[in-house]
């Protein structure tokens, strides 16, 4: 292998200090002033591998390595260096120090691309400080406004726009971190799975080929609420009673569908919610993913159904509001045959997967080709203190991304 696992253990553990709870886990939030040591890492080892480094509008850094040709578009390397709250030391990072190694290692090596390469570390993809997740990558895309930058605020009611010209960025400018679509040939991810798969499996690495489509709802249920004491059973109406039933199928629902469809209720709220007080509403949240579109719907569509039944029967009422519908995205072939390929020639395992997750690579791919690969994940375990990679397997990805990069972006033959 041409990769370094000492060089990739050591950004991961230097970027890993740049941290604001030390004490629990990794916490770098966006425009911080962990954000700022990050940034200052990241964009010294860009420098050491004589990259062009300029931070796009939304405060994204980018290192650009010149092709052969610098009139043709660039392939992306790269992925996030923001963190949940008490997160991991790979979520993001693995990705980020992906491109640095590469860039490394294709200067010991004197390769030359006929494509010029961009390495990019992201900003506020978990959006853990604003709750604007994926920022990065929908300014890159055009997605992001002015007005945006005033919607979202962090706890304290920092705006993004307040946050960004403390930290020396103009949020005037945010719509200039657009990319045209024609200047890019292609981005490639490494990520953690976050995951069991891999790691149950016993596979090196995961080509995703199909990133799920996610659709999330609200929903209330109303019931009538009366004394917990004084009121018989068969003379209630209680909208908990009603809401567990329809959260307990909803888990059935997303098992009826198979193919790795997933559904969740991860919010719940008991109004008037006392202890002797029979609930009168409840709110819960619906998270449902999958690769098909279709299973989707088929799930909302029979929530839907069951409600209407359930709130007739009991004489309760609801109210069911989308809030979330991301399209699943099929990564195109050209990328995922060349990461396949090279895992077998490299000798390493691997399985085609779908990401259930979120990544940047699942915006840039509304414009451009992109290659989403990831490691194992140890337990499965993500956004928490517990989360590991192992060098090993964190660089055996790398190493694959490196050798896809250099198809896409055509190495030069040494003469
Ligand atoms: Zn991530």
């Amino acid at each position: 292998m041409f990769t370094s696992k000492e060089r990739i253990k050591n950004d991961i553990e230097k970027l890993s200090k740049f941290n604001a709870s030390p004490w629990e886990g990794l916490t770098r939030l966006s425009f911080s002033k962990e954000d700022k040591k990050a940034r200052e890492y990241i964009k010294r080892k860009m420098e050491e591998a004589r990259l062009e480094i300029y931070e796009d509008a939304a405060g994204t850094i980018i290192g650009r390595r010149m092709g052969i040709d610098n009139h043709l578009p660039v392939v992306m390397i790269g992925s996030h260096f923001d963190s949940v709250k008490n997160g991991g030391n790979f979520d993001g990072p693995a990705g980020v120090i992906t491109g640095l190694e590469i860039a490394r290692v294709l200067n010991e090596r004197n390769i030359k691309t006929k494509y010029p390469l961009e390495f990019i570390a992201m900003i506020e993809e978990e959006g853990a400080r604003f709750g604007s997740g994926l920022f990065g990558s929908r300014s890159m895309v055009g997605k992001v406004g002015k007005d945006d930058l005033e919607k979202y605020c962090d706890e304290n009611g920092t705006t993004i726009a307040k946050a960004m010209r403390d930290f020396g960025f103009n949020p005037d400018n945010i719509t200039k971190a657009k990319r045209d679509p024609k200047t890019i040939k292609a981005f490639f991810e490494l990520h953690i799975e976050q995951g069991p798969v891999l790691e149950t499996e016993h596979k090196d690495i995961g080509i995703v080929d199909t990133i799920v489509g996610i659709d999330q709802y609200n929903i209330e249920v109303t019931g009538i609420s009366g004394h917990a004491g004084t009121t018989p059973m068969n003379m209630r109406n209680d909208a908990l009673v009603l809401a567990s039933d329809i959260v307990k199928q909803i888990n059935l629902m997303a098992k009826k569908a198979g193919e790795g469809t997933v559904a969740t209720v991860g919010n719940l709220k008991v109004y008037p919610g006392g202890a002797n007080i029979i609930p009168k509403k409840v709110w819960f949240s619906v998270d449902v993913r999958s690769r098909d579109k279709n299973k989707i719907e088929t799930i909302a569509k029979e929530i839907d159904e069951l409600l209407k039944h359930e709130c007739k029967k009991q004489k309760a009422f609801y109210k069911m509001e989308k809030k979330i519908s991301v399209d699943p995205v099929r990564l195109p072939r050209n990328i995922s045959e060349v990461l396949k390929r090279k895992c077998e020639k490299l000798g390493f395992s691997y399985k085609e997967m779908i990401s259930g997750a979120g990544h940047d690579a699942m915006i840039l791919a509304g414009i451009t080709d992109v290659g989403l690969v990831f490691v194992p994940s140890k337990y499965g375990k993500s956004h928490c203190p517990e989360e590991w990679t192992d060098y090993d397997q964190l660089q055996k990805g790398i190493e694959v991304v490196l050798e896809a990069v250099l198809v896409i972006a055509e190495k030069e033959e040494k003469k």
